[in-house]
């Protein structure tokens, strides 16, 4: 009998391993930071083996440090930073150049050629439930076709294959076997159509991107291939290839063989799911240099009003029909925090925060609006930029700290009342995690603004553990959700304190504020 689920965690800059037991603890973590390329202002990219490199080397360290081989391994599962886009040739194994990481904007013209048109874009927002832009991996695919040498002929002759980091991951471990993702990393790239759960012929052609390179798209608990010795490219490419440096090469011949991959999802619907927000209502937001709020609405994929986006949730196995969540995020978020400690030096560490801001009774009237690259969810006025506001003689160091950690709690709660607009419902809990979910005023605070429960569980690595119970829910190393649910420990709860009228000035305060931010002034 296997002992344990690994979390393999692709991020953004680096790639983790986690090891976790049937009693869903945390035994073991690797991680390995990789190289960030920015060959032009707005360009980011990821090569793709060094994302492959990072990850395999993780596992390979996980679990040569636990002394443990393959037969004590259940199962895989996988999450990733979404949208990320690979396009690979199937006769070689080798991408067609970098990866085009999420934040990359190189693409922002062509989704503005091609999406601009008033029915398009009402077209690809019914279909894909996304806001149209550069984030999302139809643009990155057509870049990549139409500017790398080699990739549109591959394409046009059935060999190039697209993937999202999932499926790059998925297609090397299980030795080129398996060209694969599933429904939440389908619903980021722009071509799925979320309602039917195919990939839609329209969009396709409207990208000029051809069926025949898309992955298969599974549920996220579900039979992903077992992991092979070794990747395609080494096979394929005879000898080294030029792309893969030579030293590498003993990683990506250390797969560890014929463990079953059957858990996928992307970072955000991971996270969800490793919350056990598997009802309608239920959300979680992650607390990181951003912040990404994401509401279960079960098997309706609600259009919003107010510009959120529409997306897959995870399931768990057995889930009869598709479900979707409602996704917004927050630009700067911990980053504000960064910003107060790198360029105000106000603080040394974040962790400061919290006792600077219990240090003094309220803000004294200091609004801190962050639009540092705009105003994003529900407002979108990408030309408005940052402002401190209700400075006085007696405004000091403790109420511009203050005041910022409630700007991340005042965004949150835009993002909120948003959801809340488009469900008609109250959200009663919020799960939380991310960095700065420990800074207890800031969640004391939170759950004041919203009037809703906080959850913080005593384990916030959520995103790993979504991953984690997505593949021994389908292996059937954990029974069912019921199972995995007791095991799910809450650390801290705040409960809302503040008196109604309180919380409604802070929030007129703030909508007062907001709107003298805005460039676009009614
Ligand atoms: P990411 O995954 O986006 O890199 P993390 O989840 O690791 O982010 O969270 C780090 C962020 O949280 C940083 O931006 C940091 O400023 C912020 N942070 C960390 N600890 C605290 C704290 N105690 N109070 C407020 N913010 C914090």
């Amino acid at each position: 009998m296997s002992k344990f689920v690994i979390a393999l965690d692709q991020g953004t800059t680096s790639s983790r391993a986690l090891l976790i037991n049937a009693q869903g603890e945390v035994q073991g973590v690797a991680q390995q930071a990789f190289e960030q390329h920015f060959p032009q202002p707005g360009w980011v990219e990821h090569d793709p083996f060094d994302i492959l490199g990072s990850q395999i080397g993780v596992l390979r360290q996980l679990m040569d440090e636990q002394g443990i081989g393959a037969q004590d391994v259940a199962a895989l599962g996988i999450t990733n930073q979404r949208e990320t886009t690979v396009v690979w040739d199937a006769r070689t194994g080798l991408p067609f150049g970098n990866a085009i990481v999420w934040q990359c904007r190189r693409t922002a013209s062509i989704v503005e050629e091609l999406c601009s048109a008033p029915d398009v874009h009402g077209r690809i927002i019914a279909t894909t439930g996304l806001v149209p832009d550069a984030y999302f991996s139809a643009s990155k695919i057509k870049w990549i076709l139409d500017n790398v040498e080699g990739a549109r002929e591959a394409a046009d002759a059935g060999f190039a294959r697209f993937g999202t980091v999932d499926t790059w991951l998925i297609y090397n471990l299980t030795g080129g076997a398996v060209h694969a993702t599933d429904h939440t990393n389908a619903s980021r790239t722009m071509l799925f159509d979320i309602h039917a759960g195919v990939w839609d012929e329209w969009l396709c052609n409207l990208f000029d991107v051809p069926l025949s390179m898309l992955p298969d798209v599974r549920p996220s608990a579900a039979d992903f291939g077992k992991t092979a010795i070794s990747i395609p490219a080494l096979a394929l490419s005879e000898g080294c290839p030029c792309s893969i440096a030579a030293a590498q090469q003993s990683i990506f011949e250390s797969i560890p063989a014929n463990i079953p991959i059957c858990g996928v999802a992307g970072d955000q619907q991971a996270a969800l799911f490793g919350h056990l927000a598997t009802h309608p209502g239920e959300a979680k937001n992650t607390y990181g240099t951003g912040c990404f709020l994401l509401m279960h609405t079960g098997e309706q994929a609600i259009a919003s009003r107010n510009n959120l986006v529409t997306t897959i949730a995870a399931s768990a196995p057995n889930t009869p029909a598709l479900e979707y969540a409602l996704e917004g995020s927050v630009f700067m978020a911990g980053a504000l925090i960064q910003w107060l400690r790198d360029e105000l030096h106000l603080i040394e560490s974040a962790s400061e925060t919290e006792a600077l801001a219990t240090s003094v009774p309220d803000s004294a009237g200091v609004y801190v609006v962050p639009a540092f690259t705009g105003l994003g969810a529900p407002y979108w006025d990408a030309s408005a930029r940052g402002a401190i506001y209700g400075l006085t003689r007696g405004a000091g160091r403790a109420h511009v700290v203050r005041a910022c950690l409630e700007a991340l709690a005042f965004q949150v709660a835009d993002l909120v009342a948003a959801m809340e607009d488009d469900c008609g419902q109250h959200l009663e809990t919020l799960a939380v995690d991310g960095g700065a979910c420990k800074n207890n005023f800031l969640m004391q605070f939170q759950a004041d603004i919203l009037d809703s429960t906080i959850e913080r569980p005593a384990n916030v690595e959520a995103t790993a553990f979504g991953a984690a119970y997505l593949a021994g829910l389908f292996c059937g190393f954990w029974e069912d959700i019921e199972q995995i649910r007791k095991l799910h420990a809450i650390e801290a709860e705040f409960s809302p304190t503040m008196e109604t009228a309180r919380r409604r000035e802070l929030l007129a305060g703030w909508a007062d504020c907001i709107s003298r931010t805005k460039s676009n002034k009614e």
